[in-house]
């Protein structure tokens, strides 16, 4: 358990490093992030900063001697900086996890061979490889890069009609999935911890509406049988003892069905703190980043348990420019990511309503 006054490195320099180290110097934990741009989120709340990027290894090895234990905040850390890092001071969430969860490929071999579902999916190395995927899985279906893609960025459906070799080209003739498209009822995600010591706990499902591809609103909890929850939470724990786990870990579902006839599809690992969990900050005992922190820091948990129903609207491009309403509406907890630029799909901040159940 590392003492107050310890610091926790956090590579990645975003809202979700800002929030974890507000989270930090609330238990008395210094941050030290590490980003390669200047204008970082997490820079304006953080202990120590280095401006770098991640393969300037005389960097990364003086960041590693002033800091206590590494973590991270987006899951595309290359693996030769985290196994140099894990060579010097612990890397929490394993290196490992990151190179299950940075390919969409080997993450959902991962997940089968666990013996939970996921989406049909076929290995498309090159356009050929794609004709022979799409007789297989059919139309509608959806194209990934293996790598680098979010927020539906990397993606293309493939619908009737569509020219396969040109959708494929316009990925970048990136090594991709074809995946079959899930005709699902809802979005949901289990945000879990699981500790130093093997303790695992989660929060309570989560219910996630996307627009453009990007989270738009959580709603918590979901709306599924008891019975779904608790196999989510299991497929979660399941994740999470296999790999080893040390912090926060979201993972993405899709609900088929309804009623007695719903089952789950694991769409996606998320090895960090999730947007989807940002409620937790104001509708929770413990917050996803004080979890993760405390996890990583090699503390116990912290209790999950939520305080009311919520729901959380992310405050995307735009929308941002209502926050001197929001910040007069009662109830309303308002946060905001201190960005400079707005852009159009750019998270500027997020808003979270909790009323007593
Ligand atoms: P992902 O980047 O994999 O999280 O996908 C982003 C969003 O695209 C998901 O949240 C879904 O709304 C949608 N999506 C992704 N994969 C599928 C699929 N196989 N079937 C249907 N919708 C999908």
């Amino acid at each position: 358990m590392l003492a107050p006054g310890s610091t926790i490195g956090v590579l990645g320099g975003g809202q979700l490093a800002r929030m974890l180290a507000l989270a930090g110097a609330r238990l008395g934990l210094k941050t030290h992030v590490y980003a390669p741009g200047a204008e970082e989120p997490a820079f304006d709340v953080c202990a120590a900063r280095s401006v770098a990027a991640y393969d300037d290894y005389v960097a990364l090895d003086a960041f590693a001697k002033s800091v206590d234990v590494i973590t991270y905040e987006f899951e595309n850390v290359p693996a030769e900086t985290a196994d140099f890092l894990d060579a010097r001071k612990p890397v929490r969430p394993n290196p490992r996890v990151l190179a299950v969860t940075q390919d969409r490929l080997v993450e959902k071999q991962f997940v089968q061979g666990l013996g939970i579902a996921t989406a049909g999916f076929a290995d498309v190395p090159d356009a050929g490889a794609l004709a022979r995927a799409v007789a297989k899985l059919g139309r509608p279906s959806i194209l990934k890069t293996r790598r680098f893609g979010y927020d539906g960025k990397g993606q293309a459906a493939i619908r009737d009609g569509g020219d396969i070799g040109a959708i494929f080209r316009g990925l970048g003739g990136a090594p991709c999935i074809l995946e079959s498209f899930v005709d699902f009822a809802r979005e949901i995600s289990v945000v879990a911890a699981r500790g130093l010591d093997g303790e695992f706990r989660a929060y309570d499902i989560c219910e996630n509406t996307h627009e453009h591809h990007i989270l738009a609103r959580t709603t918590v909890p979901a709306r599924i049988s008891p019975e779904t929850a608790a196999k989510a939470v299991e497929c979660a724990r399941a994740i999470t003892l296999s790999a080893d786990y040390v912090g926060v870990i979201a993972v993405e579902m899709f609900v088929v069905g309804a009623g007695s006839d719903e089952t789950l599809i694991v769409n996606e690992i998320a090895p960090r703190v999730h947007n989807s969990g940002h409620w937790t900050l104001d509708g929770a005992l413990t917050s996803q980043f004080e979890q993760h922190v405390r996890a990583v820091a090699g503390w116990p948990l912290g209790s999950p348990r939520r305080h009311g129903r919520v729901v959380m609207r992310n405050l995307i491009g735009e929308a941002v420019e209502a926050f001197a309403e929001i910040a007069h509406e009662d109830g309303a907890c308002l946060h905001l990511y201190g960005k400079k630029e707005n852009r159009a799909g750019r998270k500027m901040g997020h808003v979270t309503y909790v009323e007593a159940e």
